[in-house]
């Protein structure tokens, strides 16, 4: 049994929805030519709503609200779109296997799909509690969350638990929006993580001192410097009643939800293509070791100019969305195509507040604005070889945020640290 098209998308998410967008937009393929298989049951979403908006006590978002491409304030592709397009979705569909040589992929229900070329969309899966040696991470009040079936579980675990005790495990992404979503939902939260501070990729000791307060303010507990050890469950549901920390504490859950980080989908491509940084390698191109297979999103490691093409893959939407157009460009029109030249860009929206970041946080930080206000607008500069290499900004305005990744984008440069704190955001505005 078999099928074959000239591009096959592998993943059904992010990437894969802004590929589709870009591939219909160029109109360089005939109807049936293109599939996106998927093992997710519906079209292509804005997985960051799965943390925000699904979460919220009313009016929540919901499919088809939130399908691709609206995040970026583009066209909403629902399933119709997909078939007015000619472009088949092989949905609920999982890839057991891939063979680049001969340019099959064979799927769980036992088809044979060949490309001519591919994209790997596949992103990446939630890292799993017992992949750290800690058993009994399937109880149904233990919430991952990275799929809609994930967010699903999350919303009925946190609709049975209202004024109930939630324990997030985790200080990165996922443990501070849920934190967030949770208190919004009237449960008490009690985050654990191994750090000092939470958001320690990213943020520094004073702008995670800023959020630590805040989340204070909401009722959030921190318990830092510190991992879990073991669940106590209640016989027989097998539910979990309290998490027991490395320091013998217990802390009583009606629920958890851990977010301990993720590793990129890549295992139907190892020994085929080249790997780096726990992903595969692409050129500029978003081309793989084999020319008729591309790699896009967060299972891709590319090339950042900016940061002197040292390979980076990132875990943001805005990565996955514009490596995904960018490989379908290189597809089409490899001749018109330049290599990619991304400026790293994240973001977090959590309570009131809303933060972004641009570019590296490496070298010397400068901080800048007022941290104490309640409606607050602070920031943070890293400058390295006297030239600014990464910038961020909670409270800002588009215009702020713009020129901040101008800043960062021309690497502008810095001749006194003490001025630039002086200056603070107008550095940017006047540059
Ligand atoms: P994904 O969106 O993960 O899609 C991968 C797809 O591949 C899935 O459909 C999966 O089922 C499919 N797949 C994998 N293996 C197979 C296989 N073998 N066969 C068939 N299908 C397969 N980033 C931000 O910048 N800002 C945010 O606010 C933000 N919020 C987030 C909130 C949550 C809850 C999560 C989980 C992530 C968030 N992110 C955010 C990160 C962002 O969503 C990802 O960077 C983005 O989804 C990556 O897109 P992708 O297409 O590479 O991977
Ligand atoms: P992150 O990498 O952001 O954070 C993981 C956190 O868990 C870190 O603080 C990490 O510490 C900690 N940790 C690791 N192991 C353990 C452990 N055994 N016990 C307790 N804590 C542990 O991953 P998330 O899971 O939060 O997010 C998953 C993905 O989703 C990421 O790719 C992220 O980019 C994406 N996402 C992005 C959002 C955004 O951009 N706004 C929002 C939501 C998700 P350490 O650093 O020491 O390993």
């Amino acid at each position: 049994m078999g099928r074959a098209f000239v591009y096959v998308v592998l993943g059904g998410g992010v990437a894969a929805g802004y590929a589709a967008l870009e591939f219909a937009r160029r109109g360089g393929y005939s109807r049936g030519e293109l599939c996106i298989i998927s093992e997710e049951a519906v079209a292509p979403y804005e997985r960051p709503a799965l943390s925000k908006g699904y979460l919220l006590p009313e009016d929540p978002a919901r499919l088809p609200g939130f399908h691709t491409c609206v995040g970026a304030n583009d066209e909403l592709l629902t399933t119709k779109w997909y078939k007015e397009q000619g472009i088949e979705l092989v949905l609920g569909t999982k890839v057991i296997s891939a063979d680049v040589r001969r340019k099959t992929l064979l799927t769980a229900t036992g088809e044979t799909i060949s490309y001519k070329t591919l994209i790997i969309a596949t992103g990446a899966r939630a890292l799993k509690l017992e992949e750290f040696g800690i058993s009994g991470s399937d109880a149904t009040n233990i919430c991952y969350l990275r799929s809609l079936d994930d967010a699903d579980k999350l919303v009925n675990a946190m609709s049975s638990c209202s004024g109930g005790n939630a324990v997030v495990i985790g200080g990165g992404y996922i443990g501070m929006e849920c934190a967030a979503a949770l208190v919004t939902n009237k449960i008490k939260v009690t985050m654990v993580f191994p750090e000092n501070h939470c958001m320690a990729r990213l943020f520094t000791q004073k702008i995670a001192e800023y959020y630590e307060s805040y989340y204070t303010s909401k009722g959030v507990t921190f318990t830092k410097g510190t991992v879990l050890t073991s669940f106590e469950k209640e016989d027989p549901t097998g539910k979990v009643t309290a998490v027991v920390l490395k320091d013998g504490k217990h802390l009583p859950a009606d629920m958890v939800v851990v977010g301990i980080g993720i590793r990129a989908n890549t295992s139907l491509f190892e020994g085929q293509l080249l790997m780096e940084k726990g992903g595969i390698k692409v050129n500029g191109q978003m081309q793989t070791s084999d020319s008729s297979v591309y790699a896009v999103g967060d299972v891709a490691a590319f090339p950042i100019k900016l940061f002197d093409g040292d390979t980076r893959r990132l875990e943001h939407v805005d990565s996955a969305r514009r490596t995904a157009r960018h490989a379908v460009a290189a597809i089409l029109e490899p001749s018109k195509t330049r290599d990619v030249d991304y400026l790293p860009f994240f973001y977090s929206r959590v309570f009131t507040l809303s933060w972004q970041f641009y570019g590296d946080n490496v070298g010397e930080v400068v901080h800048y604005g007022d941290f104490a206000s309640s409606s607050p607008s602070f920031g943070a500069y890293w400058i390295s070889k006297g030239r600014i290499t990464g910038a961020f900004l909670e409270g800002g305005s588009r215009e702020e945020y713009e020129a901040l990744s101008v800043v960062v984008r021309r690497k502008a440069k810095v001749s006194s640290m003490s001025e630039l704190e002086k200056q603070g955001l107008s550095f940017a505005i006047q540059e």
